[in-house]
């Protein structure tokens, strides 16, 4: 059901006036985590006044250490909601368990399903089920071929709503976090009608990478940019190295919009 030669034309998925497929490039930004009302307010500040219409922020973490911060959890998809209605913005954010999402899309208006949970079949049935666009990231080691099987499990539960994230792969390479796979993205609007993002902090892990990465992703066809905000990314209690402040935020979007505008 995702595949061009069942559907030739593009998915768009209208969220919050934000039209993602129909060749506009679009930006999800926000923090890695939700930490408290204020640090979200603070970004969704900043990007309302870009005019903006799309905040991320996870309130359920997915860490690789247990000791590690795990998210606020519903009190944090809470704090999303109230930014979310005070700021005009939809929001997006990581659900981890199925049982979750019933109350979940009462908070927020995308469903992020994350790397490592590309193929939780039960999470995947269950985001196919409800009435909320999914946003759908690669898994670190999944080949594109199982990155689309994971959408079908969505799409073939009835909810045709769903956007690919490229998020880098594990390779050899150590010189980034994961390996920015640019060309997945070609590969993905070929094989699939559906909208794709790149999503540039996960990938690279550096923040001297996120522009060059953006700039790549525009130019070879992505439907838009996510990365990761933060007011001080120095006392952020996850992603510390690769979050851009307000101030790098704001030059990051002044110079991916000029390039945007000059590719379009
Ligand atoms: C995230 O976007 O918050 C995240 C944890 O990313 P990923 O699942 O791609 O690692
Ligand atoms: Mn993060």
């Amino acid at each position: 059901l995702v595949s061009r030669k069942n559907q030739p034309e593009n998915t768009v998925i209208d969220i919050n006036g934000a039209k993602i497929g129909d060749g506009s490039t679009n930006y999800v930004f926000g923090p890695c985590a939700v930490e408290s009302y204020e640090q979200v307010a603070q970004v969704a500040e900043a990007v309302k006044a870009k005019g903006l219409k799309l905040l991320r922020g996870g309130a359920f973490k997915p860490r690789t250490s247990p000791y590690d911060f795990q998210g606020l959890g519903v009190e944090g998809l809470q704090i999303l909601k109230r930014v979310a209605d005070e700021y005009g913005l939809a929001v997006i954010s990581e659900i981890v368990n199925p049982a979750h999402i019933e109350e979940a899309v009462e908070y927020i208006d995308v469903i992020q399903i994350g790397a490592r949970n590309m193929q939780n079949f039960e999470l995947l049935k269950a985001a196919g089920e409800v009435d909320k666009p999914v946003l759908l990231k690669r898994g670190l080691s999944a080949t594109i071929q199982e990155f689309i099987n994971a959408a079908e499990y969505i799409i073939s539960r009835g909810n045709t709503n769903i956007i690919l994230c490229e998020r880098g792969i594990r390779t050899y390479e150590t010189a980034t976090r994961n390996t920015l796979d640019i060309s997945a993205v070609p590969v993905l609007k070929k094989e699939t009608h559906l909208p794709i993002l790149v999503d540039v902090t996960h990938s690279t892990g550096r923040r001297d990478l996120l522009l060059p990465a953006a700039k790549a992703a525009l130019a070879i066809g992505a439907d838009g940019i996510m990365a990761e905000v933060h007011p001080d990314p120095a006392v952020a209690l996850s992603d510390s190295a690769q979050q851009m402040d307000i101030p790098t935020f704001d030059k990051f979007f002044e110079e991916i919009t000029d390039l945007d505008r000059r590719l379009k």
